[in-house]
């Protein structure tokens, strides 16, 4: 039986790309040993570092003066080691706040600096985007924070915040390489990358060159972002399992044409299913529909007693992983790249088949 895994992370990779991973686990490309077991300063593994930072550029059209970074600690890490770097003698910062991973990068940066809430959306239960007109943003601001996509809530911004000349900071973890994105917009891009880019254990840090070598004092050097950039991503040990798994990705990706191609699969898939969702008067889901994420799709049943029959008879069928998230309850769908249309297609014929015999 064919399972599609709509897990929000730990999430689906590319079958390919799984199948390319086993073919030279033991044998990378004649080398006699696996890429686990590679010296990161080793020319081998140095080429495998080299061409997906190389593909990373050349899919999101990464500009020469942005520094790309692959480390460990998860995106969470990037929430003090933003501050620590950026804040480079100034004491605020603002943050857009649209879900549950915004408070999360909220918290930390108030261990650092003043935080200005500069908009959010609590009050209608973090399901829309703030309107930029209401929004109180500092000029003196050391940089302004949002999350491009909250994963919990399945809120998604379809277009790039203006910060004027304050640095923008994306936490870009479920979203990043889902479609073309500006990056020359952006100070800093960060995301964990165990939703859309690999498995667990790595996270790719894109930043503005001028922006680092400045990190506050007494910080660790690990949360140094020149210390990261001056060594290529190997002043201690890399992930390096996760960045060839990655850089795999990225070629696949690239294979399927680019960033282009794959977002118009990604607003296929996510219209398929909203619309089933739309559609029906069993299910909802609760996103203001400008913003509605293509990556996360939470939606609830009319009656939450039936919630544990349709996770039990949605995994028989071999959909499986759509528990939501236990902050809110109901359903979510993950539908990352990953994701192929033929899975959403399944979920949602099971949707209607559920509807129609216990509806
Ligand atoms: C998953 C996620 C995180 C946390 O990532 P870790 O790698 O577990 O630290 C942060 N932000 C967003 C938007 C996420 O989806």
């Amino acid at each position: 039986m064919t399972v599609y895994n709509f897990s929000a992370g730990p999430a689906v990779l590319p079958k390919e790309v799984l199948e390319q991973a086993r073919e030279e686990l033991l044998d990378w490309h004649g080398s006699g040993m696996s890429v686990m077991e590679m010296s990161h300063r080793g020319k081998q593994f140095m080429e495998i570092a080299a061409r997906a930072e190389a593909d990373l550029r050349e899919l999101m059209k990464i500009p020469d003066n942005y520094k790309v970074l692959f480390l460990q600690g998860g995106a969470s890490s990037q929430f003090a080691m933003v501050p620590a770097n950026l804040l480079r003698g100034k004491t605020r910062a603002d943050y857009i706040c649209t879900g549950a991973w915004g408070k999360k990068a909220i918290a930390e940066g108030k261990r650092y600096c003043e935080v200005n809430i500069a908009a959010s959306s609590q009050a209608d239960g973090f399901n829309s985007i703030p309107e930029p007109s209401g929004w109180q943003l500092d000029a003196d601001a050391a940089y302004l924070h949002y999350t491009p996509n909250e994963t919990i809530g399945g809120v998604e911004f379809h277009w790039i915040p203006d910060a004027g000349a304050v640095p923008l900071v994306a936490d870009m973890s479920s979203t990043i390489l889902s479609r073309p994105v500006d990056v020359s917009r952006f100070g800093v891009i960060y995301a964990g990358a165990q939703k859309n880019i690999g498995p667990a254990g790595l996270s790719v840090v894109i930043v503005r060159d001028d922006l680092i070598g400045q990190p506050l004092d007494g910080q660790p050097v690990m949360f140094d972002y020149a210390v990261h950039a001056d060594n290529g991503s190997m002043y201690n040990t890399p992930p390096t399992y996760g960045w060839y798994l990655a850089g795999l990705v990225f070629q696949w990706l690239k294979d399927l044409g680019g960033l282009e191609a794959i977002s118009l699969v990604n607003h296929r898939k996510a219209r398929l299913l909203y619309d089933s969702i739309d559609n029906s008067a069993f299910y909802a889901n609760p996103v203001d529909a400008n913003s509605r994420s293509w990556m996360n799709v939470p939606f609830t049943l009319a009656d939450p007693g039936l919630d544990g029959t349709f996770l039990e008879e949605a995994g028989a069928a071999g959909l499986v992983s759509l528990k939501g998230h236990r902050s809110v309850g109901g359903m979510r769908a993950s539908i990352y790249n990953a994701m192929p249309e033929t899975g959403v297609q399944a979920l949602v014929d099971f949707m209607a088949d559920f509807e129609r015999r216990r509806g």
